[in-house]
């Protein structure tokens, strides 16, 4: 059977860039795309008019946590002041022995809110760089129903990380838990790698540079390369743990993966923003930068995560300068990938000084292309005969967004997830007009929500001093709850 999207500004790939059809058509069958470009004269079984939108790759969105987002709400913690270890650390270092994990039900509810909100928000490939555990069989089979393509194997790492009753971070050596845990990566990884027609695929998960110890990394990698797969880690995330790897591995957190054989061509890092290149590091030595661009790893940039945490990359024109391949990745939410564009785009003109830097045609770059170099893929992330049928339908043309003359520009400048009208994935529809086609999408948001309130509600059972969610986070102006 044929579909022809036509009337749309499509986005094809020539074999070297994306280039811009103006009422152009996208025709596939099956799950393969059969013609990207022009308009298409042949026959076709279903046409869907894009008059006025945007037909383009899906994106490949290179940092998701599949946990529902009520652990992102506490990142900004306004009870703590040790905001040298923002990012995860403030919200996620625990007294030791106290979280309660969410039940299966809870697990299940959350992942699934996670994977559609992201679906919906324009991502049709899902990097998993770690999220809740266990149920794997049941999580295979919530990505088979759900339809989107998902990069997942369960992390692993010998290192956990507490506070203490007065809230002072420490790393508790684990080594137990950590085998074990790499064990069930690799029982997964063997078990589902190419699971549900191929939308699932294994990525080697060691969590953080700090949590691994050496030869947890060193494993890892051998893992990688053994099994073809892709591999990830958080590095350069925090100053906390910059210090911390410059102490015990007498390197920056780039260079002590460089040196221990982690970056690779197939290495996506997470972050990277605390390098040689911050000016917060104030560290001389050596060029991370050059490390990075050297080794053919990918960066995962997540630049409205670190700009709400008043931090950012240095930057993102000057690691592409560079040759460092950089990908994007929400983290938080919303998980907007077109609205995480826009941030990287603005922030690397604001840390450059030159609204000359980062056209939108690197950033739009970054959510397509960039990641199949360590994805392994020449057929994601682009529309081109031949490449996986994963495709987006944006709407451009209306009152709410900007008048234009260039539509990737509209995109980059005016647009937000909630504009993307369409999702393809496989060759299969999963979202139209905005909303979920294959499941109840306000049953998943009122159990995903139901789960997350009780989680909150457990929060001063774990944090130091017993605080709760409205200490953490003060509400904007107060809150006349009902009774
Ligand atoms: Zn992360």
């Amino acid at each position: 059977m044929r579909t022809v999207i036509e009337g749309g500004w499509v986005v094809a790939f020539d074999g070297t860039g994306h280039r811009v059809y103006e009422e152009g058509a996208v025709a596939f069958e099956g799950d393969r795309i059969v013609h990207a470009g022009g308009r298409h004269g042949g026959p076709a079984d279903v046409r869907i008019d894009a008059r006025g939108a945007l037909v383009c790759p899906g994106f490949i969105n290179t940092h998701i946590h599949p946990n529902g987002g009520g652990s992102d709400y506490l990142l900004l913690d306004e009870s703590r002041n040790d905001w040298r270890s923002a990012n995860y650390l403030s919200a996620s270092a625990p007294l030791k022995g106290k979280v309660q994990p969410p039940d299966a039900a809870e697990t299940a509810a959350l992942r699934a809110f996670t994977l559609l909100h992201a679906l919906r928000n324009g991502t049709t490939t899902v990097v998993d760089v770690g999220g809740l555990r266990g149920e794997w069989e049941g999580w295979v089979r919530q990505i088979e129903t759900l339809g989107m393509r998902v990069y997942t194997g369960p992390s692993f790492r010998d290192h956990n990380i507490h506070t203490d009753a007065e809230g002072r971070l420490y790393y508790d050596e684990d080594a137990e838990t950590g085998r074990r845990h790499f064990a069930e990566a690799k029982d997964f990884l063997r078990r589902y790698d190419g699971a549900a027609g191929g939308r699932v695929r294994g990525l080697v998960n060691p969590a953080q540079v700090e949590t691994c110890s050496e030869p947890m990394l060193r494993e890892a990698a051998a893992l990688a390369a053994e099994l073809d797969l892709p591999i990830h880690t958080h590095a350069g995330g925090n100053l906390l743990e910059f210090d911390r790897i410059l102490k015990t591995g007498r390197k920056t957190p780039i260079a002590y993966l460089a040196d221990i054989g982690f970056l690779t061509r197939r290495t996506l890092i997470g972050h990277g923003v605390f390098t040689t290149a911050h000016p917060w590091s104030h560290y001389p030595f050596g060029d991370d930068v050059q490390r990075l661009a050297a080794s053919g790893a990918t960066l995962g940039h997540c630049p409205y995560k670190y700009a709400k945490m008043a931090m950012t990359l240095n930057s993102f024109a000057r690691y592409r300068a560079a040759g460092v391949n950089v990908a994007l990745g929400t983290d938080t939410y919303p998980m907007d990938m077109v609205s995480e564009m826009r941030w990287a785009a603005v922030l690397a003109r604001v840390v450059e000084g030159n609204y000359q830097a980062c056209p939108p045609r690197d950033v739009f770059n970054a959510a397509t292309l960039a990641p199949c170099r360590f994805l392994g893929r020449d057929d994601l992330g682009r529309l081109a005969p031949g490449a996986k049928a994963d495709l987006l339908v944006v709407r451009l043309s209306h009152l709410g967004n900007g008048i234009y003359h260039d539509p990737i520009k509209a995109l980059v400048d005016f647009a937000c997830g909630r504009d993307v009208d369409t999702v393809i994935v496989d060759g299969k529809t999963l979202i139209r007009g905005g909303h979920a086609l294959l499941v109840d999408e306000d049953a998943v948001y009122a159990q995903a929500r139901a789960a997350v309130a009780r989680g909150w509600e457990r929060i001063p059972e774990w944090r130091p001093g017993g605080v709760g969610l409205d200490q953490i986070i003060p509400p904007a102006f107060p809150i006349e709850r009902k009774r």
